[in-house]
């Protein structure tokens, strides 16, 4: 019986392991923190071995198939330890397309892979597929091929996660940009991070299509380094394209093989230019998959968006607050407020992955009245923009942040919780941070 070993107990290796089991494998779960409840009782009700609060190197070097949570860094001393011997590491997206031949829609980018991958699976729920949701975002994709039965798969990828895939392909791939992210694990080196990204694309067939978005230069430039055979379908909002989606004044078009579709800008439920990028991407995907214009456009104007992405929370006194606790880097803060009208008292801060706050000069410059800081250490906050914001100060938790908020705001503007950093300074994670903020708006 062949041995495999799951490293990181949580949605992904759970599902893993689950998939692993159920294929036959001898199974052992490894974990160096503590488990959740619900995962612990799942490992036990399936009777997988497990161990937490350590690695036991004896059972995890002897394995066949190491399959690694995207959270754990290659880096770490036991996976290079396992890559030294030849051991396969590799990810629990890997693993289950081994065991699926469903069709699968691929999405990935910087910015904006949640909200277009629960756009599509949207879309193709309302034409009544057989559609399973998948990767970085609610349940695992190995869990579901392990225990369910879809036709198609909509899954969310990381680049952690298309780091550990090799022989996976995706029918159609989706990716949205990419900006600089997560250099900390990529040597610092962004083209290490855009070679991560385009491993989507690996396997791609000239029947599969590979969906992207021309305006993105650093995207152009690496398609017009590499050989792809799968059919090229770019979205744009400068100028037309042959193919795929773009915009015409205030309506977006999309041809897929003369077949059309458009739709206005204003009829779109996602507001804001990053998101007709998303709705693009969408439509163009409905169309690949033979999905009706009525459907398309009854998905587009309806979908309600997602929890922290520029969430509309509640209007107090005439000033609307908006919860974008999910813009975690300078480019998703960027398109944030773009699509806001209204003049913005902005809250930044949390932990700085290496900031250059310069791209937003300009648009801060132009709408945001003061700056509310929500963060430990916000001295590069006050560095960058003291000369351009008249109104900057400091708080420590999600209350009294917006309690300031609510003394900065007139009615009329709005307070927008769009953050540039991660949240583990003050909150668990940025689920938490949006959370308490939401808390604290109806608090007031
Ligand atoms: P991801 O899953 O890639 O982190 P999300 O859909 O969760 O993307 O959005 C993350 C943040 O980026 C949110 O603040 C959102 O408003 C913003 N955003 C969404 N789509 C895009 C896009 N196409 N380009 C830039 N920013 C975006």
């Amino acid at each position: 019986m062949k041995k495999a070993v799951i490293l990181g107990g949580g949605e992904s290796g759970v599902g893993a392991a689950v998939l692993a089991k159920v294929k036959g494998f001898e199974t052992f779960l490894s974990d160096s923190g503590t488990l959740k409840d619900t995962f612990r009782d799942q490992l036990r009700k399936w009777d997988i071995p497990f161990e937490e609060g350590g690695h036991t190197p004896e059972k995890i070097l002897d394995a066949d198939l190491v399959i690694k949570s995207p959270g754990i860094p290659e880096t770490a001393p036991l996976v290079a330890r396992l890559h030294g011997q030849g051991t396969s590491v590799i990810s629990e997206i890997e693993f289950a397309g081994y065991y699926d031949t469903a069709k699968k829609i691929c999405i990935t980018g910087s910015n904006g892979k949640t909200t277009t991958t629960s756009l599509i699976y949207y879309l193709l729920k309302n034409a009544g597929l057989n559609v399973g949701l998948g990767g970085n975002i609610g349940q695992s994709y190995a869990m579901q091929v392990a225990t369910e039965q879809h036709d198609i798969y909509v899954l969310e990828l990381s680049s952690f996660q298309l780091d550990g895939m090799y022989d996976f392909k995706a029918d159609i791939a989706v990716l949205m940009n990419i900006t600089p992210d997560h250099l900390d694990r990529y040597d610092h080196c962004f083209q290490n991070y855009i070679n991560a990204k385009f491993r989507i694309t690996r396997n791609m067939r000239p029947e599969d299509c590979f969906i992207f978005c021309s305006d993105d230069e650093v995207t152009i430039g690496e398609l017009n380094k590499i050989v792809l055979q799968a059919q090229k379908l770019p979205f744009t909002q400068n100028g037309k394209v042959e193919q795929g989606a773009w915009l015409d004044d205030d309506t977006v078009r999309v041809n897929y093989q003369g077949d059309e579709f458009d739709i206005l800008v204003q009829d779109l439920s996602l507001k804001g230019r990053h998101n007709v990028y998303n709705s693009m991407a969408a439509a163009i995907t409905g169309k690949i998959m033979n999905i009706t214009n009525d459907t398309i456009r009854r998905s587009l104007t309806t979908f309600e968006g997602v929890e922290h992405r520029m969430e509309k929370v509640l209007s107090v006194g005439g000033v609307l607050y908006v919860n974008d606790s999910k813009a975690t880097n300078v480019n998703s803060t960027w398109y944030a407020l773009e699509s806001v009208k209204t003049p913005i008292v902005l809250i930044l801060g949390g932990t700085d992955k290496g900031n250059d706050y310069a791209p937003l000069f300009d648009l801060v410059r132009e709408k945001v009245k003061a700056i509310v800081c929500l963060g430990v250490d916000n001295k590069k906050i006050h560095d960058s923009f003291r000369d351009i914001v008249p109104v900057i100060c400091d708080t420590l938790s999600a209350q009294e942040c917006v309690n300031k908020c609510a003394e900065l705001a007139s009615p009329g503007d709005t307070v927008l919780l769009s953050p540039c950093c991660a949240s583990f300074d003050l909150f668990k994670n940025y689920e938490d941070r949006g959370r308490q903020f939401k808390e604290a708006v109806r608090n007031l």
